[in-house]
């Protein structure tokens, strides 16, 4: 630790104390001795995801992306999009500062994040995650985004819902069924 003062290398403590989930220290300088504090904060070193069985996997950043890249697949996102969204939950997530995290809380992020950037998207990652018995459950959750307000304030050049939407898919799965 460098003293912010005269940039010196070393210092003692002169006190600590705990705080929070943290230890105070106050320090002085060996060489101007000035008095300054730290903070010493634990770090959990890695972050668990409660998976629905309630087993404890290790968050993977590369997981994250994988999901979100297939449902982001042939979409026409801004290049990096899927990234900075991958990242952005990443960066909330450690800012929570707990060892485990729900996977539906990270759902739900993404859910959320995705709703912001591509509506196809939306869907294809919430058909999977909600695990849609069948279509009726697809289309209700649908039905919920085309009702919400987030319509209004879909991003430009965004291809609407419906119900030229359906043409899409329908076209998109022709063009699947020919291949
Ligand atoms: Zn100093």
């Amino acid at each position: 630790m460098y003293c912010p003062y005269c940039g010196y290398h070393d210092s003692k403590v002169i006190d600590s104390r705990g705080v929070n989930n943290g230890i105070r220290r106050r320090r002085e300088c060996l060489s101007c001795h000035s008095r300054f504090t730290t903070y010493e904060r634990v770090q959990p070193g890695s972050l668990f995801v409660i998976k629905k069985d309630g087993r404890r996997e290790e968050f993977n950043l590369d997981k994250l992306l994988g999901g979100i890249r297939k449902a982001c697949e042939k979409r026409p996102l801004p290049i990096g999009s899927v990234d900075k969204l991958a990242g952005d939950i990443e960066a909330e997530l450690y800012r929570l500062g707990k060892a485990e995290i729900p996977g539906t809380v990270i759902g739900d992020m993404v859910m959320a994040g995705l709703k912001n950037l591509d509506y196809i998207a939306y869907i294809r990652f919430a058909s999977v995650y909600r695990d849609f018995a069948d279509i009726t459950a697809l289309k209700q959750e649908v039905d919920t985004l085309v009702d919400s307000d987030v319509e209004v304030s879909r991003p430009a050049g965004q291809l609407p819902l419906l119900p030229t939407e359906q043409s899409g898919v329908a076209a998109k799965r022709q063009r699947r069924s020919r291949k």
